[in-house]
């Protein structure tokens, strides 16, 4: 069969994880230390969002298969008797593998996901330096001594506070980065002792099968990392409520993670979920910046990004002068065939995204924006987009695009952008461009968000910083050692010291109230 050069790079570490039929590679399902197939013995096909073919087929697991890995999770719990330094090992033997395999992780990710040839190596890139960056930050993993002298009701007392694992973590994770998302949620959950069942999108799940295998061949022990392949709707329900599960690491839309916090009852959860990332562009902003900025956080992967430049609230005195800039940095940027190098973003992740796509774009123009570039697509392809004059009728104005439309609001001053971006029901991430340090803080302070850029549009990098929305954007945080602690549970153990003669005394402290002081301040004057 002709595939036009889309073929997935295959070497023979991923030999025993998939099976070629019709020229197209099966996948199978890692289930207590075995690739196999779904129970129910279906497979779905997974296309490239190139040209919409066939690259693959995985498993479709039904609740079964869900049952099967939960419960292997549940029982196998060898890395958590790993010690440390055996599970660092691992992990170094994974980074060295990954290193090793780069190119065809990348050549993966851009068929899988359209990704343009400098986003798929970036992705590999930040997954390697992630996964280094978190093994040092699981070395730390250490606790905490609280002496219980400083309250009466502790006295003779100490506590250690210990982080412990929290048992079979479910990780679902989104088509945008499937291999950078999913490590970073799998990485810290294995490294603190969890047991793991991994549900990539079945947009795109080949990078993160690929992923599995490349810890298994490092020596994640048998069972304590599965993977299920399947559709959400199908099997979503079965991984959340199943009562073995401690809990939910979730990325993905803000709909799919309300209605996961609906099913999960007492489960641990951390939800990353969709955002409306503004711009607040000031009277005193570096314009040639904040256009050039604003561009790559609207364009990034087609903007298919949970912290894209969603909006640009650029403020009335400077707003002419802006949007021709960004014309321009538009007008540079090159869309099309991400295999072809010297294009910067690629297809939307099938047609049914462009599709809605232009149902957002089309209502704002009904409204009355101004369309200045693009509004059209074939396909997955959406053209690079310039909305101006973007009314707040409009739904762009406050709808997650997750596509490549610069979209301009033109608000009359920095109260008025203010007031636009805290009416969001996202609260993820914004940017502010201006170079009045006092008017930074304000506005960062002001902003009801988890995180704000300044001078820059918001990206999160390999992970250093903190990440994680508040409102409808989710709950909890993820970075390098912030998902550790995400993924752990608080322990207290209380040592009774006096049995030992050891720890303070109430005796010691009743000798304290009788002191010369308080001894001063409690007898009745005398009158001497
Ligand atoms: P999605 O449709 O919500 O899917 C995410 C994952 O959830 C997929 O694995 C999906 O499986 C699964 N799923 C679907 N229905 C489910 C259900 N009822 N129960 C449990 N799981 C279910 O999101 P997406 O389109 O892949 O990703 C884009 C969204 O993710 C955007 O809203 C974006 O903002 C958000 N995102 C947020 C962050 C962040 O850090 N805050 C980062 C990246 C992306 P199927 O693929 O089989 O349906």
């Amino acid at each position: 069969m002709e595939k036009d050069g889309l073929e997935l790079p295959l070497s023979s570490i991923f030999d025993g994880i998939y099976r070629m039929k019709d020229d197209i590679p099966n996948f199978k399902m890692l289930i207590g230390g075995k690739w196999r197939g779904a129970q129910g013995g279906s497979q779905f096909d997974v296309r490239t969002p190139i040209d919409g073919s066939v690259i693959a087929r995985a498993q479709m697991a039904y609740s079964m298969d869900v049952d099967s890995a939960v419960t292997a999770a549940q029982e196998n719990r060898g890395i958590r008797d790993l010690p440390g330094i055996e599970r660092i090992d691992i992990f170094n033997c994974a980074a060295g593998l990954l290193e090793q395999h780069k190119d065809e992780f990348a050549r993966v990710l851009q068929m899988e996901a359209g990704k343009s040839t400098r986003d798929a190596a970036g992705e590999v890139a930040a997954t390697v330096h992630r996964l280094k960056l978190t093994m040092e930050e699981a070395k730390r993993i250490f606790g905490e001594y609280v002496p219980g002298d400083w309250s009466h009701d502790s006295v003779g007392k100490m506590a250690l506070v210990i982080r412990e694992p929290i048992g079979v973590v479910v990780v679902i994770s989104p088509f945008n980065y499937p291999l950078y998302i999913a490590s970073a949620k799998i990485i810290p959950a294995l490294l603190a002792g969890n047991s793991v069942v991994v549900k990539p999108s079945s947009s795109n799940p080949i990078s993160a099968l690929l992923l599995v295998r490349v810890l298994e061949a490092a020596g994640v022990p048998e069972g304590s990392l599965n993977i299920v392949t399947g559709k959400g709707e199908e099997i979503g329900d079965a991984l959340v409520k199943h009562e073995r599960v401690g809990m939910i690491n979730f990325t993905g839309s803000t709909p799919v993670g309300k209605k996961i916090s609906q099913l999960a009852g007492m489960k641990k959860l951390h939800l990353e979920l969709g955002g409306k990332g503004y711009a607040l562009v000031l009277e005193d902003a570096d314009l040639d910046l904040a256009a050039q900025k604003c561009v790559i956080g609207s364009f990034k992967f087609s903007g298919q990004r949970c912290d894209a430049v969603s909006a640009i609230l650029a403020v009335e005195t400077i707003a002419d002068d802006l949007c021709d800039k960004i014309v321009r940095e538009v007008d540079r940027w090159k869309f099309g065939d991400p295999r072809d190098e010297s294009v910067m973003a690629g297809p939307m992740i099938n047609p049914a995204a462009a599709e809605r796509i232009h149902g957002m774009v089309t209502d704002a123009v009904e409204k009355g924006a101004r369309l200045l570039r693009g509004g059209k697509f074939h396909g997955s392809y959406y053209e690079p987009t310039v909305l101006d004059d973007v009314p707040l009728s409009s739904m762009i104005a406050h709808e997650e695009t997750f596509g490549p439309v610069v979209t301009i609001l033109r608000p009359k001053d920095e109260d008025e952008a203010l007031k636009i971006a805290r009416q969001s029901k996202y609260g993820l991430e914004s940017c502010v461009f201006s170079r009045d340090f006092y008017r930074i803080w304000r506005v960062a302070k002001r902003l009801e968000c988890g995180e704000v850029t300044v001078n820059d549009y918001p990206a999160h990098g390999v992970g250093y910083f903190p990440f994680g929305g508040i409102k409808d954007s989710g709950m909890g945080r993820e970075g390098i050692g912030y998902s550790i602690d995400e993924m752990t549970n608080l322990k207290t153990i209380v040592f009774n010291l006096e049995a030992g003669g050891l720890g303070k005394r109430e005796q010691a402290a009743a000798t304290y109230k009788t002191g010369v002081l308080r001894k001063a301040e409690t007898e009745p004057d005398k009158g001497e």
